[in-house]
């Protein structure tokens, strides 16, 4: 499949919001399970809500959070960039990642960051690379990986 010019894939984006004046809007295209729109940006699906936010910023936020409490709402006047909030907690869950006897082994991966994680995982992507972007040591990220391909093939006997 030939790659999509950044042109090309705003387009697309649009082609898959539903505008409704200062109401929520609604994405056309799939979904997370976890309820969040769903896009793919090089066959690698993230948050459409992000991407929206790139569009509307020029700059692909690390989380995008809701003003509404529509999960699947994509009206850039709704969404806010939650990356600072992000990275505060994310910093306070290292902590307790990093203690081995909680047993919080995976608190940073949860919600729809696991379901992202998880995605491109089965798609391919190295473990140790993604888990970069997610705040994960490497080789937690491929003990992670594994689990989700052992837990995979089990379904599919
Ligand atoms: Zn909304």
């Amino acid at each position: 499949m030939k790659k999509r010019t950044e042109k090309e894939l705003v387009e697309h984006f649009w082609s898959k919001v539903r505008k409704i004046n200062g109401k929520c809007w609604k994405w056309r295209g799939s979904h997370f399970e976890t309820g969040y729109p769903m896009f793919h940006v090089d066959r690698i699906p993230i948050q459409a809500t992000r991407f929206m936010l790139k569009i509307i910023n020029g700059e692909m936020p690390r989380m995008a959070l809701h003003k509404c409490d529509k999960r699947w709402c994509i009206n850039p006047d709704h969404l806010y960039d939650g990356s600072q909030k992000d990275n505060m907690r994310d910093r306070m869950e290292r902590g307790v990642y990093y203690n081995r006897h909680t047993g919080h082994k995976r608190a940073k991966l949860k919600g729809w960051r696991f379901a992202e994680f998880k995605a491109r995982v089965l798609k391919g992507e190295p473990p140790f690379r993604i888990g970069k972007e997610y705040g994960i040591h490497g080789a937690t990220a491929c003990k992670i990986a594994k689990k989700l391909f052992s837990n995979q093939s089990q379904q599919e006997e």
